[in-house]
């Protein structure tokens, strides 16, 4: 972690006075340290941060060691910490202060493991461990190797160590700005960051070559800043460590990075995660956990007794998804497993869940909705099909009582006919005299017409009667108009038979909407049963049609003869199909009746009347119930 690197530290330690400390703690440490490695005791591990508690640096990767040593041990683990806050205290006399002080505390206490995060952590426990813990394993953690090597350290200090490939965070930074021609490269003025650029530069040397490359060092941070605001938008900025500036300044270098990327023109990159938060686009880099879960190991391993060696903390892409979208980056450039900061959920991965179970519900509507439309339009082709069955049904049921009717219409009709003939001989005799009477002639030729306007009425009756329907003819029409139409039509049948027919119409008219020829087949049909039943009746054939305006304002029409009436088990089986006491009967009739008085809203009942005959009532509800 060479963030933690503080090149002002640690300069005048072992002075005289730390000396003379460091001999009296080797003197007095081992007999409190041997004691210890007697005890039947919890492990001890003692984790030394460089600087304050603030350092997000070391306390991240610190509390991600505590996890883990508590969680592998179950908590049987004694973990002591300690803030050395070397930035702000670098003093010599200070710092022996210091270990002298550590080395009192922990007499009774020493640690069998010593974690030492930062370069200047190792420092101080690699100069102090005599007088801290001398028998402790050492681990140090968060800088590269090289910084080890420089620090001499002794070959049983284990170390976890981050090395900072430059090149990785530079390819990651041309993948997700590929259209970038600049690159700048910015770096401090304290040895440490000199060092950095120069190592930078070697690493890209090949990678710089795509680019037109500036390396900017010797600048003040002010310098820095305005610089950053002039580069070009389609650069690629890099930014290693701002220890010092050129005016001697020390910063905390996510500090520096923090003014350079407030005003910057161009998306910065860094190896750094502290650079994240801190307008840094993102880089490949060591997470401070990744680095305290490798240094936990560790110190499991050395708690364990097993042998342990340098490791290296694992690296990440890591990007901040607000400054992708700051710098217009595009997420689909980012390479496979790059972790992303800040990153909103979309609206897809947010309400996955909601999107799944309104889709199910959407899609389970619309299934039904469609099984509904399909049932509804197989509903509207059965009834279609019932009603052109209902329809053929009808005129069969027409074409029957025509044939009923055919003889007493054939005899009806011979009437006008015979009439006409017997009217035309007598004009053709009046002519034949000498002097013929013209009165009596025009006299004859209105009564010839007038017998042919009967023939045509009783052949349109007869036409009406058998006209077949494709589909049903609303009309409006007055039951009683109808009432009296059906009665010419059955007029000569009922005298053939001897049946007096009598109507009684309604006062008023009543106007039904409905299929005329229709309703005129119930009338016929009611009234043929009438007469078909008074065939045993003796004088008293009486057959009455009488239509009436009812009290719920209904039109009703009752017919009503006096035969026998119906038993009084059978008032409802009569309407039911194929039921008949006749020997020609089919049974048909009342069935169709009741089935087209429904079709028009209507009803059909039979009963007795008070003389014993059978009286059947139709009513219809009238076409302008609303306006009455
Ligand atoms: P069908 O006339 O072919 O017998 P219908 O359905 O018209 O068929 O009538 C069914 C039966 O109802 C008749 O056979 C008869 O027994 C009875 N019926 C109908 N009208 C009367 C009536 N006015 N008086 C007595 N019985 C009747």
């Amino acid at each position: 972690m060479g963030v933690l690197r503080n090149s002002t530290c640690l300069r005048q330690w072992l002075t005289s006075v730390g000396r003379l400390c460091l001999l009296l703690f080797v003197i007095y440490v081992p007999a409190a340290g041997g004691q210890a490695l007697t005890e039947n005791r919890s492990p001890r591990v003692l984790v030394l941060y460089p600087y304050d508690e603030r350092i997000a640096a070391t306390t991240v990767a610190g509390e991600a060691i505590r996890a883990r040593l508590l969680d592998a041990t179950g908590g049987k683990i004694d973990l002591f910490s300690e803030f050395l806050d070397l930035a702000r205290f670098p003093e010599g006399e200070y710092v022996e202060r210091m270990a002298q002080f550590l080395g009192e505390k922990y007499v009774r206490h020493r640690p069998d493991v010593v974690v030492a995060l930062g370069e200047q952590s190792a420092k101080f426990i690699v100069e102090h461990r005599a007088a801290l813990a001398r028998d402790a394993k050492i681990i140090v953690a968060g800088f590269n190797k090289s910084t080890a090597l420089k620090m001499k350290m002794p070959p049983d200090v284990i170390g976890a160590f981050t090395e900072f490939n430059i090149i990785k965070t530079a390819a990651l930074a041309r993948r997700l700005h590929p259209s970038a021609r600049h690159l700048f490269v910015l770096g401090g003025s304290s040895e440490f960051d000199r060092w950095w650029l120069e190592t930078a530069k070697a690493e890209l040397a090949e990678f710089s070559k795509n680019y037109d490359t500036t390396y900017l060092e010797d600048l003040t941070i002010e310098e820095f800043v305005a610089k950053a605001a002039a580069f070009p938008a389609d650069s690629i900025v890099l930014a290693l460590t701002i220890f010092q500036d050129r005016s001697g300044r020390n910063f905390i270098p996510r500090d520096a990075v923090k003014q350079i990327t407030a005003t910057a023109s161009a998306p910065v990159f860094g190896p750094y995660s502290t650079y994240i938060d801190y307008g840094s686009v993102g880089g490949n880099v060591v997470t401070f956990e990744a680095l305290g879960e490798s240094v936990a190991d560790l110190t499991l391993d050395a708690l364990d007794g097993k042998p342990i060696t340098h490791v290296q903390a694992p690296h990440f892409d890591v990007v901040d998804a607000r400054q992708l979208k700051r710098w217009g980056l595009s997420e689909q450039n980012l390479p496979p497993g790059t972790f992303q900061m800040y990153r909103q959920p979309t609206f897809l991965e947010q309400y996955w869940l909601t999107v799944l179970v309104v889709s199910a519900v959407i899609t389970l509507q619309s299934v039904f909705i469609i099984i509904l439309l399909f049932e509804r339009r197989r509903r509207r082709t059965a009834e279609v099909e019932s009603r052109h069955r209902l329809l053929e049904v009808i005129h069969l049921n027409q074409s029957a009582t025509a044939g009923a009717l055919s003889a007493s219409i054939a005899h009806e009709l011979n009437q006008p006919l015979g009439a006409i003939r017997s009217n035309a001989e007598a004009a053709s005799i009046v002519l034949r005299s000498a002097c013929p009477d013209l009165k009596l002639i025009e006299q004859i030729l209105t009564d010839i017409q007038d017998d042919d306007q009967r023939a045509h009425d009783i052949i349109s009756r007869m036409r009406g009667l058998l006209k077949k329907r494709a589909e049903i003819e609303w009309q409006e029409f007055d039951l009683s108009e109808l009432t009296a139409t059906a009665i010419k039509i059955l007029k000569g049948e009922a005298v053939r038979r001897g049946i007096e027919v009598r109507s009684k119409p309604a006062r008023e008219p009543l106007l039904v909407r409905a299929d005329k020829i229709h309703v005129q087949q119930v009338v016929l049909n009611i009234a043929i049963n009438a007469m078909d039943a008074m065939t045993k009746a003796g004088n008293e054939r009486k057959l009455t049609l009488e239509t009436r305006l009812t009290k719920d304002a209904k039109a009703e029409l009752s017919i009503s003869d006096s035969g026998d009436g119906i038993p009084d088990d059978k008032f409802a089986t009569i309407f039911e199909p194929f039921y008949t006491t006749k020997a020609s009967g089919t049974g048909l009739g009342l069935s169709i009746a009741r089935t087209i008085v429904e079709t028009y809203g209507g009803r059909i009942m039979a009963s007795n009347g008070g003389d014993g005959g059978a009286v059947f009532r139709v009513v219809l509800p009238l076409a302008r119930a609303e306006t009455r």
